[in-house]
């Protein structure tokens, strides 16, 4: 009985498991099933619940054509890229932010020593 049905990733079991499709509001989601994102741009997906008959794990899918998830793959890798650089920027700035208090902290040791020498000759 176990191997009859559609078998799909149990993120519980951490393994391929029989999996019956059910209703999204039997595993207490909302009942749509026929959803479409109209922002950034017109994505449609079929929802559909899931329960693994092994553990009993239940989750929510979305059905997409298979050109979205390339799609979201390629975005995924080029965001974390981007963070990678933001990340070294980030260093960067702060080093530079070092440096330039430190020439700050000298200029202000250097205006102070300044004012005294003024302070004494004028005196
Ligand atoms: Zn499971």
């Amino acid at each position: 009985m176990e191997d009859s049905g559609t078998k799909k990733w149990c993120s519980q079991c951490k393994a391929i498991r029989v999996v019956e499709a059910v209703q999204p509001k039997s595993i207490g989601q909302l009942s749509d099933q026929h959803c479409f994102m109209t922002e950034p741009e017109g994505i449609y997906f079929y929802r559909r619940g899931q329960r693994c008959q092994t553990c009993n794990h239940s989750w929510l899918s979305a059905e997409v054509p298979e050109g979205i998830i390339d799609e979201f793959v390629k975005l995924r890798v080029l965001l974390r890229a981007d963070m990678k650089r933001v990340e070294e920027y980030s260093k960067e700035s702060e080093e530079s932010l070092a440096r330039l208090n430190k020439s700050l902290s000298d200029l202000r040791a250097f205006s102070i020593a300044m004012h005294k020498l003024e302070t004494r000759t004028t005196s």
